[in-house]
């Protein structure tokens, strides 16, 4: 469990002073241009070193990630970075609590993050619904300005400028090449990767897409050591994380905590236990919509970390951990999700455009049990056929969800179908998928 000595974000814990002065008695903005004095070479080593995975949902190795950048930029084009704030994936209010209350962490960590990568600028994408949020985060933007702590001249010895961008609620600007499209005052639709940003990114130029927590945390393990972060955790799941409990829980909380804490001591310590005991705990989606469903048995001793989540066929996604109790109907659950992600479909690939809407019409049948049995194992198929067959990772987040039901929550499937048939009086109903 992480002491409080180890928090980066002490702000989200009732003290909402997220001023300049109170982020720099908290420690932002501490000896920065000391840091950058060290060196590109160090900072990206240091991050390596640290072994900070990106916060954002895929956990790709952050310090990796920053040195594909062009090391200089002889064909003219200038770097940038680009942070994804656009936090929409259902369950998660992290990065929200980042900008609400410690939005200094990411103007340091732009700062810092520029520098190693070489970019001129920061564009950062906030998501549509977050008013708050965006002006919270422009007033730490404006301040760290009028302090010189960037832009031109600053007293860093870095410039660099940093621009806000408002977006309007759509889930898949989210993906990051969507949200370069967006940018770039286009429809928010994917790209084929390869290329990756760092090629190709924001107007053609090498581009670096990080999730705001990925940014944020970044001047603390530059202040404190890589060894510090890495120390945290267990190898390949360290440092320091955001945890959203939501759900069934007596006090939903975004807290900090150290990763691979198991999800019993999270309830315990941090979500005042589950309502109506453990004994009434059904499932866990443990890391936002897109991740398969956990049953409570498999879960309850499970280490929240990448690995650990791996090893229960699902996966850590951006800790946004959803607790179902029984009074939930699980496959009605399973099917809103599956209705999000038809609805948010950008259309462009036919597996995700076509089999989003195919697999919530048979969802919307299964939770009548208006089915035929054989049609469980047929949608199971059809999650294989939109799984990894499409552009961006929106087709494989429609099909996770019901495959963990499947595989965790079938006899409940077949129940219904089976109480359908007797109510209806019917030995077989009728096939209309
Ligand atoms: P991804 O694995 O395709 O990519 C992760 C990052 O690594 C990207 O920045 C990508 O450019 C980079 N990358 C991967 N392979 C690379 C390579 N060979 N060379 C250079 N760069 C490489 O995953 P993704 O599609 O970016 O993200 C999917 C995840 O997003 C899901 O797991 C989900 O948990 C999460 N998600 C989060 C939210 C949210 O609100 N935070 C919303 C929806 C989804
Ligand atoms: Fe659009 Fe879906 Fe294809 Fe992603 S997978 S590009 S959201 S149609």
């Amino acid at each position: 469990m992480l002491e409080d000595k180890d928090r980066i974000f002490t702000n989200i814990y009732g003290r909402f002073d997220q001023s300049l002065a109170g982020a720099m008695s908290r420690g932002a903005w501490d000896g920065t241009a000391g840091i950058i004095e060290k060196g590109r070479e160090w900072i990206i080593n240091e991050m390596k070193a640290s072994g900070l995975r990106g916060r954002g949902g895929a956990g790709f190795p952050t310090g990796l990630k920053w040195s594909f950048m062009p090391k200089s930029n002889p064909d003219g084009r200038p770097s940038y970075l680009v942070v994804n704030a656009d936090e929409s994936e259902p369950g998660t209010c992290k990065d929200r609590d980042i900008l609400r209350h410690d939005p200094h962490t990411l103007v340091e960590g732009c700062l810092l993050a520029g520098f190693a990568m070489g970019a001129v600028a920061a564009y950062i994408y906030v998501r549509g619904e977050f008013i708050r949020e965006r002006e919270a985060l422009q007033r730490a933007i404006d301040e760290a300005y009028d302090a010189k702590l960037i832009g031109k001249n600053n007293k860093n010895g870095y410039d660099f400028e940093i621009y806000v961008h408002h977006g309007a609620g759509a889930y898949i600007c989210g993906e990051e090449t969507a949200l370069l499209e967006s940018l770039e005052g286009k429809k928010g639709q994917p790209r084929l990767k390869p290329p990756f940003p760092a090629n190709v990114g924001l107007y053609g130029c090498p581009t670096t897409v990080n999730n705001v927590e990925s940014i944020a945390v970044a001047p603390t393990i530059l202040r404190r050591g890589a060894a510090w972060f890495s120390g945290i955790g267990r190898p390949n799941n360290v440092g320091t994380k955001l945890f959203m409990l939501v759900g069934h829980v007596n006090t939903p909380c975004t807290v900090e905590e150290a990763m691979g804490i198991t999800f019993r001591e999270l309830v315990e310590k941090h979500g005042g236990g589950i309502r109506g005991g453990w004994d009434n705990l059904l499932a866990v989606i443990p890391g936002g919509a897109s991740c398969p469903v956990v049953k409570a048995e498999d879960i309850i001793d499970c280490p929240m970390d990448f690995d650990g989540l791996r090893e229960r066929k699902s996966s850590f996604g951006t800790a946004a951990v959803i607790v179902m109790d029984k009074s939930t109907d699980i496959v009605k659950a399973i099917a809103r999700l599956s209705y999000f992600f038809k609805h948010e479909s950008c259309g462009q690939c036919t597996p995700c455009r076509e089999g989003t809407g195919w697999m919530w019409r048979v969802m919307e049948r299964l939770v009548r049990g208006e089915a035929h049995k054989r049609e469980i194992d047929m949608l199971l198929d059809v999650t294989k056929q939109v799984e990894g067959h499409t552009i961006c990772a929106l087709g494989d987040a429609a099909a996770w969800p019901i495959q963990g039901l499947i595989r965790n929550f079938r006899p409940e499937i077949e129940r219904r179908i089976d109480e359908f048939s007797r109510n209806s009086h019917r030995a077989e109903p009728v096939l209309v998928a």
